[in-house]
């Protein structure tokens, strides 16, 4: 499968993962498919812009970048409660997880303070009882817009909401 130059990439179950083509997606990609797929099914819908925003916040806050939850079929996303048409069931969205040295805080603001350069629009940050459910939803789709402003078990009030539609 060649991907050079499509914007949309979508693998089933049984399709094999591709760094090498990834790559060349994105020149020098750090990511691989097999973090983006669905955790029930193994299925996957990635849309190249989300894979480049995640590139540049990477360079951005010099830090690798653990996606804890990327794309989510409808099934999948419902089960984990996530909101209907959320950005993870287009390829728009992904969760990552707060680096440990890194204030949730200062995390989320380096996020939204990156939007220009990666093009990420949407951020919400969340604090679970464990380190590994402290993680950032960030979105790419320009149709919800908005960083949270409060953060604590559940998810914040969003500011900016109305930017850009
Ligand atoms: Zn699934």
């Amino acid at each position: 499968m060649n991907v050079r130059g499509t914007r949309l990439l979508k693998l089933n179950k049984d399709d094999s993962d591709f760094q090498i083509q990834l790559s060349r997606w994105d020149g020098q990609s750090h990511f691989n498919t097999s973090e983006f797929r669905c955790r029930c099914c193994n299925t996957l819908i990635l849309h190249y812009d989300l894979v480049l925003a995640l590139e540049k916040l990477r360079q951005y806050i010099q830090k690798p970048i653990v996606i804890s939850s990327g794309y989510r079929c409808v099934k999948h996303n419902l089960a984990i409660g996530g909101v209907k048409n959320s950005g993870h069931t287009k390829g728009y969205a992904a969760d990552i997880v707060k680096p440990l040295d890194l204030e949730m805080e200062l995390f989320r603001d380096a996020i939204w303070d990156s939007r220009k350069e990666t093009g990420i629009v949407r951020v919400g940050c969340y604090n679970g009882y464990q380190s590994k459910h402290n993680f950032c939803h960030v979105g790419i789709r320009r149709k919800w817009v908005g960083r949270n402003s409060l953060l604590s078990q559940r998810w914040g009030n969003w500011e900016n909401k109305e930017e850009n539609g």
